[in-house]
């Protein structure tokens, strides 16, 4: 196997890394009757963006797709930042970022 075969996330673009790095997206969120349907898995940092700017309803309705998610304005600036960081990035920087996202969610 090349080093190019290495799995990498559909959303950034970037090496996974290390297994503890992924995690799974459904892309029509469960609660919303996709639970059945088509899952990818992507780095939780990536996967985590997503949760933060979309909600589920606009997931089903519109953000289906890996092609529609990198259209989002918001995403699209967080996968230009991301792809400048190694992949470990969010494992090291975990603590605060996870406060921050905690907060951020609350005040939705
Ligand atoms: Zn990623
Ligand atoms: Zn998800």
């Amino acid at each position: 196997m090349s080093k190019s075969d290495e799995p990498c996330c559909p959303l950034c673009g970037r090496p996974f890394g290390a297994a503890r790095n992924i995690s799974r997206h459904h892309l029509i969120p469960m609660s919303k009757g996709g639970k059945k349907g088509l899952t990818v898995d992507m780095h939780n940092i990536c996967h985590r963006k997503i949760h933060a700017t979309l909600t589920n309803r606009e997931l089903k309705l519109n953000y289906f797709t890996i092609e529609k998610l990198q259209q989002h304005p918001e995403i699209a600036k967080f996968i230009q930042w991301v792809s400048t960081k190694p992949p470990e990035f969010y494992e090291r920087s975990r603590d605060s970022k996870i406060r921050q996202a905690k907060r951020k969610w609350k005040r939705r």
